[in-house]
């Protein structure tokens, strides 16, 4: 979270956020299943102005071998930002932040892959966020999980994100970058609609116990909406429209 800016009209008198949205509606969602020919599963995410792309690779052998367990598969994730991604050019060696939200993204798919199946494996995911707009690990996540799917790695269930959050003393579903600086909390929510399990759960800012509650509901309602998207974006895919 950045400094808090009084001045900014994240909320008006009727209700409407900074962006034209009500406080329960997401940004505009779009995703693709497939479209990257070497990998063994993609996905592409417009999340608002985020735009991400997924690339899936593995199960496949393990270099360094050591790395390698001998009961399970391993899951490797890297979460990379363009330089181009974002206003100001970003510097490209890898950032902390980038490393942090590679752990946050891995350790939030892990319970929905199906890991022991492939001991001595390891699946890598590749996440390029070509645009980011606020809330890139929630629209990452949600693309890994569906590239995932794509590559046909066994899963328990797809992780579904988004962020719930607070401005102007308001919870609100969908926090874009204005929102992330000038509001009052984010928080990131991962969610295996299916198995009723939450896999990520981050806050950055101020909240009641109440207001905590609150946000953990609205983030979770919110991943079933991206949850739909996501198993559409598999059917017009394998079933219908989109395929490549
Ligand atoms: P998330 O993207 O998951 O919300 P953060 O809260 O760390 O993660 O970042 C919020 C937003 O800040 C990002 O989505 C992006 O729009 C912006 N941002 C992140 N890193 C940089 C950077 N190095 N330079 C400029 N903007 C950045």
């Amino acid at each position: 979270m950045g400094g808090r800016d009084a001045t900014m009209v994240l909320l008006d008198e009727n209700g409407i956020r900074c962006d034209g949205r009500k406080i329960d509606e997401p940004r505009r969602i779009m995703i693709k299943a497939g479209g990257l020919k070497n990998a063994d599963g993609s996905a592409y995410i417009e999340f608002g102005n985020n735009k991400i792309l997924v690339g899936v690779f593995g199960p496949r052998d393990v270099h360094p071998k050591h790395m390698s367990n001998t009961d399970t598969g391993i899951l490797r994730v890297r979460y990379h930002m363009e330089p181009f991604s974002v206003d100001e050019r970003k510097r490209p060696a890898p950032s902390r932040r980038e490393i942090e939200i590679s752990k946050v993204i891995k350790e939030a798919l892990e319970p929905a892959v199906m890991l022991e199946k492939f001991p001595r494996t390891a699946v890598d995911v590749f996440i390029e966020v070509l645009q980011a707009d606020g809330g890139t690990r929630c629209a990452a996540l949600t693309a890994a999980s569906v590239a995932l799917a794509d590559a046909g790695i066994p899963m328990r269930d797809m992780v579904a994100a988004i962020a719930a959050g607070k401005v102007a003393d308001t919870i609100i579903l969908d926090v874009n970058n204005e929102e992330d600086q000038a509001g009052q909390a984010d928080m990131p929510v991962g969610y295996m609609p299916s198995l009723e399990k939450i896999t990520l759960l981050q806050l950055d800012g101020v909240l009641t116990p109440e207001e905590y509650k609150k946000c953990v509901d609205v983030g979770v309602q919110g991943c079933k909406v991206v949850y739909e998207l996501q198993k559409k974006a598999l059917t017009d895919k394998y079933f219908g429209k989109g395929g490549d």
